[in-house]
């Protein structure tokens, strides 16, 4: 249009959810909070602002608690960060730091308050530990709560767009996300974030456009302003042109087709152009995604980790809540069948309050997952009972044990589960007495005795996030070395080609339950090592699905021969780009590329 030069300018992030979204900017966090400083004159004065101050972290306290009563359903999975903002608000570094900074310098609280996160934050940069860093986003997050509620400015408002929109915020928090009406969301962008953080996560739960880490597109775009986000390029275009706009919608029809189509085929059977038929189940953490693992076709839950129902509370589950968990998760599934893994807490899977998990230095190399289930054994033995039982209605539970490292250690493993059945028998309570037992492959040392191992159980599934983390020495969730944790180093795949091959050659099916199964673009290398089973998030479940039905499973099998043969991931990852192009450029055009995986 003549005299309306559009910007057309384009700003590259992290896609962490696919899809492209072509609407207007709507800013949620746009209003400035003003931060006073005054001095105080008298003690009267001081007193009236210490009350100032609790009364805004009571007022904050009682908005955190709203949203986490009130919490959509699609955000009940992120209701954990909410916990940590109601103990951040209470924490005395911030609390009592700012109470004690009114009194001694008889300064304002918005200023104290100021002084009180600066100082965290300072405290928590100078640690070496992810973790704790990630805790001061949470702290200015909460703080800027409290200062809104001293400004007299109550609660953010997200809520107020009329039309769909495309939300732009400098970080979004899931308190902030699960106030926003979603039906009105056409994407996400934000300036920080990952493809781990938490907008991530939601978007891509939730089947939302979102582009993170776009570092200024705050600033970039103002209300209103047309937008196009490119989900599966990471890209954001402001201001775009007519052409531009054409192009893109045709692309956003393109995807949505792929999208409807795979999603059409869902439910059929994964079979190979060549016909042979991969199982694909679902991976699980919760009851509630029970409706996920049906909506995307999933076969059966190929792994359901038990550690969330220990999570967030002092006391350990009773063998009856948890008999109850997984009575109702068979029950629902049934006839399909499901791997409940035994208990794997520790390393990255949360503290017990209960005192069971202390601090250690190397939490992965740890007192976690199957070691630390036979030095508690009752720990061990009340879930395999609660197992045992659940296994009677359906006989389609499967049990498996997480992070074996040897003989002994299954052989102890399966003396408790033989306890528990005895003493199943002595009450009379029936059971699955041929419950298949599996175990997780993910430390090199049960790779190298694979052949052993697999005379003692019925089935194997490959842990593949822990397996790389184990193989190639690299921290699975620390980001310092996140560019080197590569699923595709031939150290990884031929551990891969010797726990099929033992478990084939001793009758026992084996699968992969770990991130790199719902990977499209893992997908040939893995079918070509025979795999029996997948199992993965299930929103990751048709496209996996539709893949295999493009493939033949002899072409896959040819393939993955010549990629153990290649020395560096970086060949590998070319040869797989190139079969990528030439066999799957229609469908390969809409996958994010690869993102480094850990969970
Ligand atoms: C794995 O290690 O690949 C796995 C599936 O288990 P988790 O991610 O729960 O450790
Ligand atoms: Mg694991």
């Amino acid at each position: 249009m003549p005299g309306t030069k559009r910007k057309c300018k384009s700003i590259t992030g992290i896609g962490v959810a696919p899809g492209i979204a072509i609407g207007k900017a709507f800013h949620v966090d746009n209003d400035e909070i003003p931060i006073v400083t005054y001095r105080l004159e008298r003690e009267s004065q001081v007193k009236e602002e210490i009350e100032r101050f609790k009364s805004a972290v009571k007022q904050t306290e009682g908005d955190l608690e709203a949203i986490k009563k009130n919490l959509p359903k699609e955000f009940r999975d992120h209701a954990s960060i909410l916990d940590t903002y109601l103990m951040i608000l209470k924490d005395h570094m911030i609390y009592n730091e700012t109470i004690e900074t009114i009194k001694k310098q008889k300064i304002n609280a918005e200023w104290a308050l100021k002084q009180a996160i600066l100082t965290t934050g300072r405290v928590f940069e100078s640690i070496d530990d992810d973790y704790i860093r990630s805790r001061i986003s949470d702290i200015r997050y909460v703080g800027d709560r409290i200062f809104r509620h001293l400004a007299g400015m109550g609660t953010p408002k997200v809520n107020c767009n009329k039309e769909r929109v495309i939300i732009v915020a400098h970080d979004l928090s899931p308190a902030d996300a699960a106030q926003i009406q979603l039906e009105k969301v056409m994407a996400f962008v934000t300036d920080l974030g990952g493809s781990t953080s938490h907008t991530s996560i939601i978007a891509r739960s939730l089947n939302i456009p979102a582009v993170v880490g776009l570092k200024n597109v705050t600033d970039q775009a103002s209300n209103g302003d047309i937008m196009i986000v490119d989900g599966i390029e990471g890209k954001v275009i402001i201001d775009p042109d007519e052409d531009t706009i054409a192009r893109y919608y045709e692309k956003q029809s393109e995807y949505e087709n792929y999208i409807k189509t795979i999603i059409r085929s869902a439910h059929e059977r994964a079979e190979t152009l060549d016909g042979h038929k991969i199982k694909v189940e679902a991976n699980i953490e919760m009851l509630e995604e029970i409706v996920a693992v049906f909506d995307n076709g999933a076969e059966g839950i190929g792994l359901y980790r038990t550690e969330f129902l220990y999570m967030n509370r002092d006391d350990v589950p009773s063998e009856d809540e948890l008999f109850n968990t997984y009575s109702e998760l068979a029950e629902l599934i049934a006839p399909k069948t499901v791997n409940i893994r035994t208990l794997d807490l520790g390393a990255d899977k949360f503290l017990l309050t209960s005192g069971k998990l202390r601090e250690e230095s190397n939490p992965a190399l740890g007192l976690r997952s199957i070691r630390l289930c036979l030095k508690e054994e009752e720990l061990f033995f009340t879930q395999l009972r609660a197992i045992l039982r659940a296994s009677s209605a359906y006989r389609n539970i499967r049990i498996i044990f997480p992070m074996i490292s040897g003989m002994e250690e299954l052989l102890q493993a399966k003396a408790i589960l033989s306890r528990a059945k005895k003493s199943l028998e002595r009450d009379g309570i029936d059971f699955d007495e041929n419950i298949p037992l599996g175990l997780m492959m993910e430390v090199p040392a049960a790779v190298a005795i694979a052949d052993m191992l697999a005379r003692e159980v019925d089935f194997f599934s490959i842990g593949t996030n822990d397996l790389i983390q184990y193989t190639l020495a690299i921290d699975r969730v620390s980001e310092h070395v996140a560019h080197l944790y590569e699923p595709l180093h031939p150290a990884v795949l031929r551990s891969i080609k010797q726990i099929v091959d033992a478990g084939h050659r001793n009758g026992i099916p084996v699968s992969i339950c770990g991130e790199m199964a719902g990977e499209p673009f893992y997908l040939p290398i893995l079918l070509g090592f025979g795999l029996n089973s997948l199992s993965m998030t299930p929103g990751a479940i048709p496209r996996i699905k539709n893949m295999i039905r493009n493939i033949k499973l002899s072409e896959a099998r040819e393939f993955t021969q010549k990629a153990l043969e290649l020395t560096t991931a970086e060949d590998i990852i070319s040869y797989l780009q190139d079969l990528m192009d030439k066999r799957f450029s229609n469908i390969f055009a809409f996958l994010n590329p690869p993102a480094p995986i850990f969970s």
